[in-house]
């Protein structure tokens, strides 16, 4: 492996790529914010992804729109067995978020700014770093700026690409650009499932129908059952995160609902959490008369990219060199898709700093963000090897 990589930093179309990206960290920048203030909320990423087309569209990459909402570009043809390189175009803030940016000295505050407004302009900045300084991969390698990668978007645009990828061969390797940093190689797919549990009954008055089914208690004595048997495994994580029900103080609610997240680095385990929560769900309710729905919100898969796999140990190689310790890492991410079908799959962060992720308050700094780019181009020549 180190052979493989002193090749590529020896490269003179590399070394040329790694001073256009340092060079051009005021056009990085412009990229990433025009991108950023384009609001790109959970199933509503179209204006967001078309702004992607027409950046990629500059380098002539001839970008399309599949049926999802994914924008997939290939560097040079799409082939076989290609290196993908993903971002995801969409963030967790309502369309109702003011996309304000403000400055402080080089840190930029403005709502997905990091996450993941450092991934998209790092995927597409390596791409143009790469075809200015004439880089030509042995391997086709092809971008997608994903949809539906947080929160009940649930995937969906990795998921949708994976049932039916526009390439052929089956043996891709993926690489999720996602948020800021260099230290972490997420190689490690954890798991989620996520439910939605609606218990009911026929109401009434506290006093004259005392003893009918009583929804919001069948939902306590559910949620005490779980976690006094479901004790804490490492690896493993629940939350009751949602809890309504009823109207008044002296009505017996009629209705009771509730959302758990579990979490899980190992199918096993989320299994056995399921039917935990199964299992205490159903002898809440037995016992008491309410009727119970459950039904499933979200589902991500788990699973994990081995440590001595080429592509971990290409990025683990690859950090080094930027004077970085990396840190083989756990993670939600797009890559739990391809990670669960068994191909080689990591997630990386874009370089540079964040903070705040995911509220109103998110920040970036971009000191040493062209690492993240470089090292980026790297990887790929690294995995898809240079002409
Ligand atoms: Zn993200």
């Amino acid at each position: 492996m180190r052979n493989r990589v002193d090749r590529v930093f020896a490269h003179t179309r590399v070394q040329q790529a790694f001073r256009y990206i340092s060079d051009h960290e005021i056009d990085i920048e412009a990229d990433q914010i025009l991108l950023t203030k384009i609001p790109a909320p959970p199933f509503s990423e179209a204006r967001r992804a078309r702004q992607f087309v027409e950046e990629l569209a500059k380098l002539r990459l001839n970008p399309t729109t599949d049926s999802m909402g994914n924008v997939i570009a290939a560097y040079d043809g799409m082939g076989e067995n290609p290196v993908v390189i993903a971002a995801h175009l969409d963030t967790v803030f309502p369309a109702s978020t003011p996309l304000q940016l403000q400055r402080n000295g080089r840190t930029l505050s403005l709502p997905g700014i990091s996450d993941n407004g450092a991934g998209i302009v790092a995927l597409l900045w390596a791409f143009r770093a790469g075809k200015e300084s004439g880089i030509r991969f042995h391997r086709p390698v092809v971008a997608v700026g994903s949809v539906g990668e947080e929160g009940e978007g649930n995937l969906r645009g990795i998921r949708s690409l994976f049932s039916e990828p526009p390439w052929d061969g089956p043996e891709s390797e993926f690489i999720a650009v996602d948020g800021a940093g260099l230290q972490r190689i997420t190689h490690q797919a954890l798991g989620s499932r996520r439910y939605r549990v609606r218990m009911a009954g026929p109401g009434g008055h506290s006093w004259a129908d005392f003893g009918r089914p009583n929804p919001v208690q069948s939902m306590a004595a559910a949620i005490h059952m779980f976690c006094a048997s479901a004790a804490r495994q490492p690896g493993s994580s629940f939350n009751f995160g949602v809890i309504r029900g009823g109207i008044s103080v002296n009505a017996i609610p009629r209705e009771a609902t509730m959302e758990i997240d579990l979490r899980s680095i190992t199918t096993a385990s989320l299994n056995d959490l399921e039917n935990q929560l199964m299992r205490v769900v159903s002898d809440a309710t037995r016992a008491s008369g309410v009727e119970c729905k459950l039904e499933m919100m979200g589902e991500r898969p788990s699973g994990t990219t081995a440590i001595d796999s080429v592509i971990v140990q290409a990025a683990l190689e690859v950090t080094r060199r930027f004077g970085i310790e990396p840190q083989p890492d756990i993670g939600s991410t797009d890559a739990n898709i391809p990670i669960s079908l068994g191909l080689p799959a990591i997630a990386i962060g874009a370089g540079g700093n964040s903070g705040n992720i995911h509220t109103p308050e998110e920040w970036f700094d971009p000191t040493h963000r062209e690492q993240g780019i470089q090292r980026l181009l790297a990887l790929i020549g690294v995995l898809a090897g240079l002409d």
